[in-house]
Order: C-alpha cells, then sequence, then structure tokens
C-alpha cells in the first residue's frame, strides 16, 4: 500500500562514500541505469548529495530500494577510486570564438535538426554540408596515410561483441536487433494487433526470435573481424571507414550532444606495436593543423572508456596508467565545459589476442584507431561559432558553402 503521507518523486541523499569531483560526472550518467522510475539524476559539483526526480511518487520501500541501488552504483565506483593523472597534449580551449549560446534552439526553429525521438535527429542541410566538410578533412588525413577505404554494416553478430568481452564492458549502451520468429501465427498476429502506446510497442516479447545481432557501437570493430583467425595480410596495416554507432544512453539523450544513432568516422591501425603509436601520434598531430583551420577551441586531453560499473574502477585506471585513449574535447561555451568530439586509441594487442590475428613473428597484432563522432563535430562547432555562416572562419564558410 502506498503511504501517501511518505509518498514523494524527490529524493535527496548523501552518497554512501564521497564521490570526488572528477567522478562526478562518471557517476551521475551512470545513474540514468540504475531503475525505471527515474526521470532525472543529479550528483551536486562537490559530489557530496544525490537527488532523484521520479517518474511517479515513490513509497517508503521503494524509496529504500532505489537509495541502495544508487549507492551500489557510488560505492561500486567511488569507493577506494584514486584520481587519474590527466595529461594534456594539446591546449587551444582559450582560441577566441564569437558565439556563447546553445544552438539547440536555433537549429530547431531553421528546421535544421528534426528529433524523431530521444537520441534519434534527422539533420538538416545546412548541418549536413557542415559534415560534409568535415568528413572531407577526415578523408584528407585517412589519405595522408594511405588508408584503404572499407564499407562496413550496421549489425554486429552478437558472437562477435562476445568474443571481445563487449558484454562485459559495456552491457548498459548495447542495442538489440531482432525481428519476427518464422511462425506464420507469431506473424499473422503481429500483423492484425501491433500498435503503439506512450511505452512503444505492445507486441508481447515472445513474438520475436532470439537476439542473434546487435546495432553495432563502433566502427573499428568490424575491421578486426573480418581479420580475424589469420596472419594479418602485408603485416600492417592502414582503413578508414564511417558508419551508423548506436549508444543507448537512457535518461542521458538530449540534445545533439548525446546521441542513441550517431556517426562516427574512424581511421584505423593494425600491425607492430610501433607501426600502430606512430601513426597514433602521426594523426594526432596532423589533425592539430586541421583543426586550427577549422578554428575550433578544444583540449587533446587522456581519458578512458564509460565502462559499465563493475568494470569501471579497474579498466579506467588501466586506460589511463597505459596512456591508451586521448579525447579531443571541444569546449562549449555557452556551459563552460567540453564534449568530446573525438578520441586517439591504442588498444595494445587486446583484439590481436581476442580475435588471434598474428604478425609475420606469430605475435598478436596491435590495433589503434582514431575516431571522430560526426554529429558532435558539428554541434560543437556550432556551440562555436552560431548559425550564422558570416561569422565562421573562411576556410569552413568557404569549403562548406555556407
Ligand atoms: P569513442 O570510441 O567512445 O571514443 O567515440 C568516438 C567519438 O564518437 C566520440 O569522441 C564522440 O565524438 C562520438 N560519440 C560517442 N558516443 C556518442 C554519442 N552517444 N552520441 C554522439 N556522439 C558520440
Ligand atoms: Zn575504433
Amino acid at each position: 500500500m502506498v503511504d501517501q503521507a511518505s509518498a514523494t518523486r524527490i529524493l535527496t541523499f548523501a552518497p554512501a562514500v564521497p564521490i570526488p569531483d572528477y567522478l562526478v560526472g562518471e557517476v551521475q550518467s551512470k545513474l540514468a541505469y540504475v531503475d525505471e522510475a527515474i526521470e532525472n539524476a543529479q550528483v551536486t559539483a562537490s559530489g557530496d548529495r544525490i537527488e532523484l526526480k521520479l517518474r511517479q511518487p515513490a513509497n517508503a520501500d521503494r524509496q529504500a530500494e532505489l537509495q541502495e541501488k544508487v549507492q551500489r552504483v557510488v560505492i561500486s565506483m567511488a569507493k577506494g577510486a584514486f584520481k587519474p593523472k590527466i595529461q594534456v597534449l594539446e591546449d587551444h580551449l582559450d582560441r577566441p570564438v564569437p558565439y556563447h549560446k546553445d544552438p539547440m534552439q536555433e537549429l530547431t526553429s531553421h528546421g535544421e535538426i528534426s528529433q524523431e525521438a530521444n537520441g534519434i535527429f534527422s539533420l538538416g542541410p545546412m548541418l549536413t554540408r557542415l559534415i560534409d566538410y568535415f568528413e572531407s578533412r577526415f578523408l584528407e588525413l585517412a589519405d595522408s596515410f594511405g588508408a584503404a577505404p572499407y564499407r562496413f554494416p550496421t549489425l554486429i553478430p552478437a558472437k562477435y561483441l562476445e568474443r571481445v568481452n563487449y558484454f562485459h564492458a559495456f552491457p548498459h549502451s548495447l542495442t538489440f536487433a531482432t525481428h519476427l520468429r518464422e511462425d506464420l501465427d507469431a506473424i499473422d498476429h503481429f500483423a492484425q494487433n501491433a500498435a503503439c502506446d506512450e511505452h512503444g510497442l505492445n507486441s508481447p516479447p515472445e513474438s520475436f526470435a532470439q537476439v542473434q545481432a546487435l546495432l553495432s557501437p563502433a566502427v573499428c570493430y568490424h575491421l578486426y573481424f573480418s581479420l580475424a583467425d589469420r596472419p594479418l595480410p602485408g603485416g600492417q596495416i592502414a582503413a578508414t571507414a564511417v558508419g551508423n554507432c548506436f549508444r543507448y544512453e537512457a535518461i542521458n539523450l538530449v540534445s545533439l550532444e548525446r546521441l542513441w544513432n550517431f556517426t562516427m568516422r574512424e581511421i584505423i591501425f593494425v600491425g607492430p606495436k610501433d607501426y600502430v603509436l606512430e601513426n597514433r601520434e602521426q594523426g594526432r598531430q596532423r589533425m592539430e593543423r586541421i583543426l586550427e583551420e577549422i578554428g575550433l577551441a578544444y583540449r587533446v586531453e587522456s581519458a578512458n572508456d564509460p565502462f559499465f560499473i563493475g568494470e569501471f574502477r579497474k579498466q579506467a585506471a588501466f586506460q589511463s596508467a597505459f596512456q591508451l585513449k586521448f579525447e579531443i574535447r571541444a569546449r562549449l561555451p555557452f556551459r563552460d565545459s567540453t564534449l568530446a568530439v573525438g578520441s586517439y586509441n591504442y588498444h595494445q594487442d587486446f583484439f590481436g589476442r581476442s580475435l588471434n590475428i598474428t604478425l609475420p613473428d606469430g605475435s598478436a597484432a596491435h590495433t589503434g584507431c582514431v575516431a571522430f563522432g560526426l554529429e558532435r563535430m558539428a554541434f560543437a562547432f556550432l556551440a562555436q561559432y552560431g548559425l550564422n555562416a558570416e561569422n565562421w572562419p573562411a576556410s569552413v564558410r568557404d569549403a562548406s558553402g555556407g
């Protein structure tokens, strides 16, 4: 029975262990996955209070249950955590930029974005031309390495992701693909009765076949899978591809910043350790000149992937210790914060070992990639320069027809 006197939609409480400032964002983003009852979750900047806004009032028992689930996340991520040493490779954050507003409203009123659902956006002509321009610069970078072009599918087999431990590391953001079972009655029933309510499609789960494929969360995995279980042809490979990527980010899916369905351009290196590390570094240095021409205010700094709570502490520390990931973080002047628009990654021989990709000497191949989020590049650029092309750097204006 709901005790109406104590039922509430707002729950505020202290974390079970203090959340250090450098973990506030990571913990907050994981609170989105704690319970479907949560509409919004905030951790104060100082990390000493958590506030949950619920979709419906919850009684005392339910409140206790929600708190317990939140504390599990907090303890798992923050207890015994130590501050990673942030390494800054480039700092152009103070590059002067003319615009200081959130571009979302203007993008909507100009018909440049149309939101189909949370995290699912259509983009209009100006955004598309801008992205095409950024793409031309990324392709120029790919060409400078002689990277061969590839096209990869949007679906990815479950057995492949299992092989690279993806289910363990990033279960929260997976998107599953299925279809109706090959069963005349199930298909007929669906055809006659399928309808959407506010929660989605009303079809019973047993209408759908067991999941064999997912929507791909990254581009470079497809290259590694295509190279699996054999010697690496030629001993080294540079490749490039653009593709749709899917990462379910629950209630964090607001604005063009965080999408369920986004597009990534990657330049991928497979070969000996030195080959991969040298090319990753070359990629960063060549990109620095391109980003200067684009006029982006940004910083390149060490980072970690958004591992799920159980894996987070160990894996994030590992990435940090071995300098495996650096992010291009563009300034968002309207919020006085930064947004990752790209990353420089080195996976050591993780994929080479998991997928049995061998070098001529029999050892496992190393891999690395340079990855750009196309929608985020456009969003960050417009957050710094606005929609009026007259205020854009000449190189961007002329080439994108702005
Ligand atoms: P990552 O492989 O996680 O470093 O991702 C590469 C790039 O993809 C990031 O730097 C972002 O620009 C972009 N990206 C990743 N996740 C999202 C998302 N949920 N929405 C939009 N862009 C994303
Ligand atoms: Zn990659």
